[in-house]
């Protein structure tokens, strides 16, 4: 069974692809994961523009995943995140995965509101010791803004301020709205309500991956 999850930036795709990878007993393949493999295996190619701070190109990045797909511990499936990210990509995945006998089954979708997105984002804070996370709303520290390991002050990442977040939303959408009709188009797509908790939202996204997959309940 291959799964790929969609969502804009803090809406939980890490802990949902998580969630059901366990489930299934599949692989979570995140590209943040076989980013960091490629730049410790020393991809050259990979690495100069990553070394520059430059966009990877679409046929680098696809080189690198499938590369990745092809490896053992994927033949019986994943949960795929953070991939793909345009038009071009999934017509290149469409393609690998046809090489190896393979279709994506089911899109999952998480969908949630800007307003939601911009609380939960603008609430992480972080030790800038020894780095241990927080939440202000969920895992909030016993201490105002105080490191519960070490007694550091907490600070906030200039990625998690509201006027990033909103920017890294509107790229966002701008970046996978082409992709959304693509997968739609083929009816595999299904949007999911990320506003709930974790363990509801999962149990969604199960229910969804039964009714499109029914062998595997
Ligand atoms: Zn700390």
């Amino acid at each position: 069974m291959q799964l790929v999850i969609f969502g804009p930036p803090g809406v939980g795709k890490g802990t949902l692809s998580d969630m059901l990878a366990s489930k299934y007993k599949i692989p979570h393949i995140s590209t943040g994961d076989i980013f960091r493999a490629e730049i410790k295996s020393g991809n050259s190619e990979f690495v100069q523009y990553v070394e520059k701070g430059l966009l990877v190109p679409d046929s680098v990045v696809n080189k690198v995943i499938e590369k990745a797909l092809k490896q053992e511990n994927f033949k019986n499936g994943f949960v795929l995140d953070g991939y793909p990210r345009t038009t071009e990509q999934a017509e290149f995945l469409e393609n690998v995965l046809w090489k190896l006998k393979k279709k994506i089954d089911l899109v999952l979708n998480l969908v949630a509101s800007e307003d939601e997105i911009i609380k939960r984002l603008t609430a992480r804070r972080n030790c800038g010791k020894c780095g241990a996370l927080y939440n202000l709303i969920t895992m909030k520290p016993k201490k105002k803004d105080i490191c519960g390991k070490c007694g550091s002050p907490l600070v906030q990442r200039k990625d998690d301020e509201p006027e990033t977040v909103r920017k890294r939303i509107q790229v966002y959408q701008q970046e996978t709205a082409p992709l959304i009709d693509y997968y739609k188009k083929k009816k595999i797509l299904i949007d999911i309500d990320a506003s709930p908790k974790p363990k509801e939202v999962f149990n969604s996204a199960a229910d969804a991956v039964e009714r499109k997959i029914p062998k595997q309940q």
